[in-house]
């Protein structure tokens, strides 16, 4: 068997087209523009080419969008103070602080300081909770990127056995409760499951979000199954940079029933959905029902 290749870079720029089309709206007959504001603190090359991307992109979809960008030594007061201006800007409606931060600051804190209303990324605790207890919530990026992909790829994900490789706040946690809430049954895997190659031959949904390169083979793959790799690791191979997933990509595509590369599979996902989170906001600011 070989894999459809679930392209997300077409599904991103749909989404994004949707969105555009809301905002165009939005603007013509209410007189009002969604705005997202990206904090960025620090140097980080990485987050400097997330946050320029995240600009573009807002300002592609017609969006307002404000950059603040802080020195790595910024006080967390001075940091705190800036959301608590941007929290009550009816302008911004989406607040983004791009993580890492740098270590003397309290991540937990500075997110939990947002507006929860405001909250895109979906990290606030409050947002936690509501997703955790199936009420409505900001949803984090990437495992609704996901979810996206999967519904589109099989319509109803009820009865699947899903199992999520990675089991962090931002990724592994939020996309095993999506999976849930469409009614899969879900396994959550780490780094100290037992047996984590039989664990993941189960699953008819394999989501890897791991951050170690090509870790999943194809023999741990179930035929047939969809496998959605979250993860971006860039290595060198024949002396050139590259950028790989946490599943061996070839060896998986030739068992899975389908499959999303790295790059243009996860990857654009998230920043469309940042941009759908920072519509939703708007329409739910101002009293509108979001959009489906
Ligand atoms: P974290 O480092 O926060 O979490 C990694 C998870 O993988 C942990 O739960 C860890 O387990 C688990 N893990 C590590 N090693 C193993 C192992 N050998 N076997 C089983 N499980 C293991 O990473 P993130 O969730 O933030 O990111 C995961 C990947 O997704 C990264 O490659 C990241 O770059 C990528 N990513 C991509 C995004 C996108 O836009 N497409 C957005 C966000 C992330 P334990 O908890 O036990 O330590």
């Amino acid at each position: 068997m070989t894999a459809v290749v679930i392209d997300g870079k077409a599904f991103a720029a749909n989404v994004r087209a949707r969105v555009a089309a809301h905002v165009a709206k939005l603007k013509e007959e209410r007189n009002l523009v969604p705005g997202l504001a990206v904090v960025l603190v620090g140097e980080d090359p990485a987050s400097q080419v997330y946050v320029r991307n995240k600009g573009e992109q807002t300002h592609a979809a017609g969006m307002g969008s404000f950059e603040h960008r802080l020195s790595s030594d910024t006080a967390e007061a001075n940091l705190l103070a800036l959301i608590a201006r941007l929290n009550a800007d009816p302008s911004v409606h989406g607040i983004l602080v791009q993580l890492p931060l740098p270590p003397h600051l309290n991540a937990e804190l500075v997110i939990n300081a947002i507006d929860p209303a405001k909250d895109v990324d979906g990290f606030h605790i409050s947002n936690v909770g509501l997703l955790g207890t199936g009420q409505k919530s900001m949803v984090p990026c990437t495992p609704l990127g996901c979810l996206m992909l999967l519904r589109d790829r099989h319509g109803s994900l009820a009865g699947k056995e899903a199992v999520v490789v990675g089991r962090s706040n931002i990724v592994g946690k939020p996309m095993a409760q999506l999976l849930l809430g469409d009614s899969c049954t879900v396994t959550i895997a780490h780094s100290r499951t037992k047996d984590l190659a039989e664990v993941c031959r189960r699953a008819d949904i394999l989501v890897a979000a791991v951050g170690r390169p090509e870790m999943i083979p194809g023999d741990w793959v179930k035929p047939g199954a969809t496998v959605i790799d979250v993860g971006i690791n860039r290595i060198e191979r024949d002396g050139k940079g590259k950028l790989v997933g946490d599943v061996h990509y070839t060896s998986a595509a030739a068992v899975a029933g389908a499959i999303t590369p790295v790059p243009g599979g996860v990857g654009p996902m998230t920043i469309a959905c940042l941009l759908a989170n920072t519509l939703t906001a708007c329409y739910r600011a101002n009293g509108l029902a979001a959009p489906d």
